[in-house]
């Protein structure tokens, strides 16, 4: 049998592939030569029979992992409307406070208007009586994309 075994870099087996391709990624040092013939060499190289990936490819989807926040995304993800008054926004607002030991993550903000923020200050939207229109989520990629 000719076709040759791929494996990633963890050692977990991919697919197979002919010899020709094969020695195409050795070329290219995409793979090394996890195993080969013995005696048997094809060009400069012995026959493998399995080769490594040198770098990790990752072959799940990673559904867990979504977008790395961002200001400019807190923006996309509310359209730009402020969270108290739906009105035009161009600040992000901490729900907790980053005075009071709030973080930058998607859920902990969300977009307002100058003056909202201004308002609402070090405060909870309900200690500050400024409910939220919306609540906060994460965004998946395709909120992001393209706008
Ligand atoms: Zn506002």
């Amino acid at each position: 049998m000719d076709a040759v075994l791929v494996i990633n870099a963890d050692l977990g087996p991919l697919h197979r592939v002919t010899v020709q391709h094969a020695v195409r990624m050795l070329c290219r040092r995409v793979a090394e030569i996890h195993e080969a013939e013995p005696d048997r060499v094809i060009g400069v190289f012995p026959m493998p029979r399995v080769v490594r990936l040198v770098r990790y490819v990752v072959t799940r989807w990673r559904f867990s992992a979504g977008p790395a926040w961002s200001r400019g995304g807190v923006l996309r993800r509310d359209e730009r409307c402020c969270a108290y008054c739906g009105g035009p926004a161009s600040t992000i607002d901490h729900i907790l406070p980053r005075s009071r030991g709030g973080r930058n993550t998607w859920r902990n903000t969300t977009a307002a208007c100058y003056g909202c923020n201004q308002r609402k200050g070090d405060r909870t939207p309900a200690e500050a009586g400024m409910p939220l229109r919306r609540q906060p989520v994460n965004p998946g990629w395709a909120a992001l994309a393209g706008r």
